[in-house]
């Protein structure tokens, strides 16, 4: 996870409302192919230094890779929505520790025939 979620947005300032809309941008390194940086929406540059070579590399454009949702909110929403068409099916209890069942306290106090 990039970053831990801390609150709602209307409680955190300017600062933590743009680290909340973070974006990944795409770069392409003549030398060393193609790379992602993740920013705040409206800041990356026409070029970036590439993590490999440190060399300008051009920016490159394509469908935004927005990121609202933390990753783990996100693979539950996934997880969540893939068992409504696809449940996942148990066809045998879980192995683990059983616990013997004792009778009520109640039930030693009734009478015997
Ligand atoms: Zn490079």
């Amino acid at each position: 996870m990039a970053h831990a979620y801390r609150g709602a947005p209307h409680t955190l300032g300017p600062a933590g409302i743009r680290r909340l809309l973070m974006a990944t941008y795409e770069y392409l390194c003549s030398h060393c192919g193609p790379f992602d940086v993740k920013l705040a929406i409206g800041t990356a540059p026409r070029t970036h230094g590439c993590p490999v070579c440190a060399a300008a590399a051009r920016r490159v454009y394509s469908s935004p890779g927005l990121t609202l949702t933390p990753d783990g909110v996100a693979a539950l929403h996934e997880r969540e929505e893939q068992a409504r068409e696809a449940p996942a099916v148990v066809s045998e209890v879980p192995a683990g520790k059983r616990v013997p069942r004792r009778p009520h306290p109640a039930l030693s106090q009734l009478p015997r025939p």
